[in-house]
């Protein structure tokens, strides 16, 4: 039988989607969704994995449900196409995740670079929660429920899928081949991968206050792209700047086409005309920030206009995430129940052991 062709991918319900998350990973998978390629598309909101630093505030993730759920919609994700569904909704993940753990120790959970910088940028230090420190384990689970071959997210993500990887292969020569082993696929621009946020810090993030935000207003958007870091020491026009570690053209090299200097720049070519330029001085970062902002603006305004459409019908979007979760619920049973044959753990499915048993002690 030929392999089936699935995608698992997600977003924590944390904050509305911002531009990060849709280079990083909602653009691509709206082009994988419609690429006809794949078998199944599960887009999951881990609520689930949100509240493992944020227990706290339970509020703030049921808000955002709606938000990330209206992002999707915005961006072409269908639910004709794809699964859009719940984390929280499928028990089966928590089962999962328990049998996994067996499968960790704590010091490989320790090596995880990304978990490493979130418990530094959540002042976790000295009080890990345990939620928190497992959830690579729960992103195994949530991977390998649904038999994802293919798992398209941003480079944060590396390390998560490393996990995974390691956990299906304990798991299969410990009980046997039963997980499939996932490929990430990261975004072929390298801009893209870590989007920085707009005051230049290392990556754009909901937890950061640092985004341009899906559901931005056009004013909004351009008053944040009018005011993002650039180069410190690019004081006057004529002074030579630095296009290394200048978000703008950072963001640059993550949005803009060829095609976008004919129709808003038309004195350059294209972008390495334009940092020569900037690099040798005599440009200064206004016209940099509104080339920026008409290349921005044409990429979002579509989303902005199909977000309102979808804003007016809320209990159909509702509709859409519980349906999702009934199709995804049955997937990961389905596997679920794969998991706990491999493991032994069916004993009520099991004939021959109970009628092993029953020889043992001399039923007839
Ligand atoms: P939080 O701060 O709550 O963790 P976040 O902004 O990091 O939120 P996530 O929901 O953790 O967002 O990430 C969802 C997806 O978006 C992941 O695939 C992640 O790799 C990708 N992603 C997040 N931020 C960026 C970014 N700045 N650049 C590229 N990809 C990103
Ligand atoms: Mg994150």
């Amino acid at each position: 039988m030929k392999k089936e062709k699935i995608i698992l991918t997600g977003d924590r319900p944390t904050g509305k989607l911002h531009v990060g998350h849709y280079v990083g990973s909602l653009k691509r998978r709206v082009e994988l969704q419609n690429s006809g390629e794949f078998d199944k598309i599960f887009i999951m909101i881990a609520d689930a994995q949100a509240l493992t630093d944020n227990a706290d505030n339970p509020e703030k993730v049921r808000q955002n449900i709606i938000e990330v759920a209206l992002d999707y919609l915005s961006c072409g994700l269908d639910p004709a196409k794809s699964d859009l569904f719940i984390q929280s909704q499928i028990p089966e993940l928590c089962e999962l995740s328990f049998y996994y753990m067996n499968l960790v120790t704590v010091s490989r959970l320790q090596r995880n670079p990304t978990v490493k910088s979130e418990i530094q940028m959540r002042n976790f230090e000295t009080s890990i929660p345990v939620g928190f420190f497992t959830y690579p384990i729960s992103q195994a689970a949530d991977i390998t429920a649904f038999k994802a071959t293919t798992v398209p997210v941003g480079e944060d993500q590396l390390p998560m899928l490393e996990q995974t990887k390691e956990i299906v292969r304990k798991f299969n020569s410990v009980y046997g081949d039963t997980l499939i082993e996932p490929e990430i696929l990261l975004p072929d621009n390298k801009a893209c991968l870590r989007l920085p946020g707009t005051d230049g810090k290392a990556k754009m993030s909901k937890s950061l206050n640092n985004c341009i935000y899906l559901s931005d207003t056009e004013k909004d958007v351009k008053t944040k792209i009018m005011g993002m870091y650039t180069d410190p020491n690019h004081i006057r026009i004529e002074d030579p700047g630095q296009v290394e570690g200048n978000t703008v053209f950072y963001y640059l090299d993550a949005f803009s086409k060829p095609e976008h200097f004919a129709e808003y720049l038309p004195e350059y070519n294209n972008l390495t005309e334009l940092k020569e330029h900037y690099t040798r001085g005599g440009l200064g970062d206004v016209k940099v920030k509104k080339f920026l902002n008409s290349v921005m603006q044409e990429e979002l305004g579509p989303i902005r206009a199909r977000r309102a459409e979808f804003e007016k019908d809320i209990p159909e979007i509702y509709n859409i995430l519980k349906k999702g979760s009934d199709v995804a619920r049955e997937k990961a049973a389905a596997t679920l129940s794969e998991v706990k044959s491999a493991m032994k753990i069916n004993y009520f499915e099991d004939v021959e052991l109970i009628k092993a048993q029953s020889e043992k002690y001399g039923n007839n």
